[in-house]
């Protein structure tokens, strides 16, 4: 999967059992965390939870707003960072701004790293969008577009040489630099951005993305992941 990577840099620990006590709450007439030493485990909590709240479809979701991750996007183009940054509700987003950073570029122009270590192309491929468009992105055109990335680090190199400020410079570079960033969200705002992003109509580096995602969601709450998946 091309270079991407997500990984988890927090995560709250126990997240079924909190939102089985945000559930139990709601119909409880005592202080539900007086009873902390009852609460079924996690296992336990994920099916109370499934049985409850999300099988019934009642629409009551607010205690799946509690359980907070936070996750490090890294490698990703530009492109689907800006896609991801749309959702606002419940997500958090902190992103490598390119102000402050530029020298993988100008080791781009020196030879000090490969081209695809900073730029995204798509794959060699027959590809086709939402309104219809179908085409053939040739190993040709790939090699192109390539020596054109090289091109723009060169110019990038020469006008931070030139005494230009990262912020300026940055104007200069192909679209879809890979940029990496922090998201943070809750259980219920991650699944909402896995309904609009994991979609086969998704463009498909965030749709990359969303299967990462997807993984970390498994191993931080296996039952409530495997019913949203089914
Ligand atoms: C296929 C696709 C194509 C898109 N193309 C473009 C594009 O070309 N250009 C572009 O700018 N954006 C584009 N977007 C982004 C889109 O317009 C929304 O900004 C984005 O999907 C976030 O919406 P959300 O429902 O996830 O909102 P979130 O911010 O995640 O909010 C969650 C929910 O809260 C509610 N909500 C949030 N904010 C408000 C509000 N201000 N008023 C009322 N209710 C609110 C809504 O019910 C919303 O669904 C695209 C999105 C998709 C999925």
């Amino acid at each position: 999967m091309d270079k991407f990577r997500v990984e988890v840099l927090s995560a709250m620990a126990k997240p079924q059992q909190v939102i089985w006590a945000a559930m139990h709450q709601d119909y409880s007439e005592g202080f539900v965390a007086d009873d902390r030493d009852h609460f079924p485990d996690e296992r336990k909590a994920g099916e109370l939870i499934l049985k409850h709240l999300l099988r019934g479809n009642r629409g009551h979701f607010g205690p799946l707003e509690h359980p907070q991750i936070v996750f490090n996007v890294g490698y990703f183009p530009h492109s689907t960072m800006q896609q991801l940054r749309t959702h606002r509700v419940g997500v958090s987003f902190d992103v490598q701004s390119m102000r402050y950073s530029g020298m993988r570029v100008v080791e781009v122009a020196e030879g000090k790293r490969s081209v695809e270590d900073v730029f995204y192309l798509r794959p060699v491929g027959e590809y086709w969008d939402r309104k219809g468009k179908q085409y053939a992105y040739s190993e040709a055109q790939r090699q192109e577009d390539l020596e054109w990335c090289l091109l723009a680090c060169k110019r990038y190199g020469d006008r931070i040489n030139d005494g230009l400020s990262e912020e300026h410079a940055r104007g200069l570079i192909p679209f879809d630099f890979r940029q990496h960033f922090v998201l943070s969200c809750n259980a219920r705002s991650l699944m909402h951005l896995l309904d609009l992003r994991a979609k086969a109509d998704a463009q498909l580096e965030i749709q990359k993305l969303c299967e990462l995602l997807m993984e970390h969601f498994r191993a931080w709450m296996p039952e409530i992941a495997t019913w949203y998946e089914e």
